[in-house]
C-alpha cells in the first residue's frame, strides 16, 4: 500500500516521540533515518524523481506532526525538506541559458534525497541578524572551482550533515548575474571545512547546530543559477516550515494536557480556547502555504514574513500559556512539556529571528 506523505509521518510520530523520551540530548539519527527510508525528507520532489510532488501544505503538516513527537527531529527535517522544495520549482523557473544545467541538477540531487544523502543548512552568521545583505562569507574563483571562507553558527545536523548548503558572496566577475548571495554546495569533508563542537542550546539539544568554519573549503557548485534566491524565492519554503515547529509543540502541549479530560470545568475551558487559538495559527499557516509558489513575488514575500512572525510568536505565547497551567510535575528540565516549551522558542529565533522580522514589518508597512 502506498501511503501519503500525512499517514507516513503519522504512522512514524509515535516512535519518534518514543525515543525522544527515551534521549532528548543525543541526534536522533534513528527518527531521521526513519524519514528518510519513508520518503519525507525527499517528499517535494516531483513523484518521477522519487518524491511524492507533495504541495507545501502537506510538507507544513508533516512538520507540524513531526515537532509534535520530538520538535528536534522537526527542525532538522525541515533543512532538507525545504531544499528539496527549492528543487521542486522544476527546470522552467532557470532562464533559457541555466535551463539543461539546473534540469541536471534537479535529477542529480534526487538521485543523492534518494540515497539518503542529508543536505543541511549552514547560512547563519554572528551579528548578521538572520540577514542575508550581511553575509560575510565570501566565495572565490581559483582554478576553475569556487572556494569559501567565512564563519557559520547553528549549523544543524553538524558532522552528520551529508552536504551544506551555505550562502557566500560572490563577485560578479566571478559569477555575472550573482544575486546578494548565492548557496553553495560544500562537502562536510573536504579540506578547509572545520566543524566545531560547540552547541548546547535551550531546547534543540540535539539538533547538533554547531559553528562551521570555512577556509577556502572547495565548493561543488551553486544550487540552481545565478541570483537563485531572488528568482526563486525559496525562502518562504522554509519560513512555513520553521512556523510549523512552535505550532506542533504547542499541538503536543495541549494534547497532553487535555488527556484524560481534566475534572476542572475552568482548565477545560482554557483548553477549549488553547484549541481555538491552535487551528486559528494553523489555519493562517496553511492559507500562506497553499498560495507558495516559485517567484511569488514581493506582497508573497511580505505575507510569508508576517505568518511567520505571527504564528511564531504566538504559538510560543501558547506554549508558555499552556505550560503555566500545566502544574508542578511537568516543572522539571528533562519533563517533555517543559522539553517543547524550550524548544518552541527555536521558531521565533530562526531564520529571520523576531526582532530582525519586526523590524522588517514596520519597514514594509503600508496602509494597505
Ligand atoms: C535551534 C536553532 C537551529 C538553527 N539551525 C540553523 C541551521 O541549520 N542553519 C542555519 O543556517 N541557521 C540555523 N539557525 C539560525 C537561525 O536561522 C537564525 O538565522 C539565527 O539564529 C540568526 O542569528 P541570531 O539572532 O542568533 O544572532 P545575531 O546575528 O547575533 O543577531 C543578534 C540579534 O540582533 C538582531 N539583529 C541583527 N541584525 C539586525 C538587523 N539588521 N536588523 C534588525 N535586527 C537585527 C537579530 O534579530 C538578533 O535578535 C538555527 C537557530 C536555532 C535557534
Amino acid at each position: 500500500m502506498v501511503r501519503t506523505l500525512a499517514e507516513s509521518v503519522r504512522a512514524l510520530a509515535p516512535t519518534l516521540a518514543e525515543r525522544e523520551a527515551a534521549d532528548s540530548e543525543q541526534y536522533p539519527s534513528e527518527n531521521i533515518a526513519d524519514l528518510v527510508a519513508a520518503g519525507v525528507i525527499r517528499a517535494p520532489f516531483p513523484v518521477s524523481a522519487g518524491g511524492s510532488g507533495c504541495t507545501l501544505v502537506d510538507a507544513v503538516d508533516a512538520i507540524e506532526t513531526i515537532a509534535s513527537a520530538s520538535p528536534s527531529t522537526a527542525l532538522l527535517a525541515a533543512m532538507p525538506i525545504g531544499l528539496a522544495g527549492a528543487y521542486a520549482a522544476g527546470p522552467d523557473v532557470a532562464p533559457p541559458e541555466h535551463r539543461r544545467a539546473w534540469a541536471e541538477q534537479i535529477d542529480r540531487v534526487a538521485a543523492d534525497y534518494r540515497a539518503g544523502t542529508l543536505y543541511a543548512a549552514c547560512n547563519s552568521e554572528k551579528g548578521a541578524g538572520g540577514s542575508l545583505e550581511a553575509t560575510k562569507t565570501t566565495a572565490e574563483r581559483r582554478n576553475g572551482r569556487f572556494e569559501l571562507t567565512g564563519e557559520k553558527i547553528l549549523a544543524s545536523f553538524g558532522r552528520y550533515a551529508g552536504l551544506f548548503f551555505s550562502t557566500a558572496k560572490v563577485d560578479q566577475a566571478d559569477m555575472p548575474g550573482a544575486g546578494v548571495v548565492e548557496f553553495f554546495l560544500v562537502r562536510p569533508t573536504a579540506a578547509g571545512v572545520h566543524i566545531l563542537d560547540d552547541w548546547d542550546g535551550f531546547g534543540m539539544r540535539s539538533t547538533e547546530s554547531h559553528t562551521v568554519r570555512y577556509t577556502a573549503a572547495p565548493a561543488e557548485g551553486i544550487v540552481g543559477f545565478p541570483n537563485f534566491i531572488e528568482v526563486v524565492q525559496p525562502l518562504q519554503y522554509w519560513f512555513a516550515l520553521f512556523s510549523a515547529i512552535p505550532l506542533g509543540c504547542a499541538a503536543a502541549i495541549r494534547r497532553e494536557l487535555a488527556t484524560p479530560t481534566p475534572e476542572s470545568p475552568a482548565l477545560r475551558l482554557r483548553l477549549a480556547d488553547a484549541r481555538m487559538r491552535e487551528e486559528a495559527l494553523r489555519a493562517y499557516l496553511h492559507e500562506t502555504a497553499r498560495a507558495w509558489r516559485p517567484g511569488a513575488g514581493p506582497a508573497y514575500a511580505a505575507r510569508a514574513l508576517r505568518t511567520k512572525t505571527y504564528v511564531t510568536q504566538e504559538a510560543t505565547r501558547l506554549c508558555a500559556e499552556l505550560f503555566a497551567l500545566s502544574g508542578g510535575r511537568h516543572y522539571k528540565r528533562d519533563d517533555r512539556l517543559a522539553r517543547a516549551l524550550a524548544a518552541s522558542f527555536a521558531g521565533t529565533a530562526l531564520r529571520p529571528p523576531l526582532p530582525l522580522a519586526l523590524d522588517t514589518l514596520v519597514q514594509q508597512f503600508s496602509s494597505e
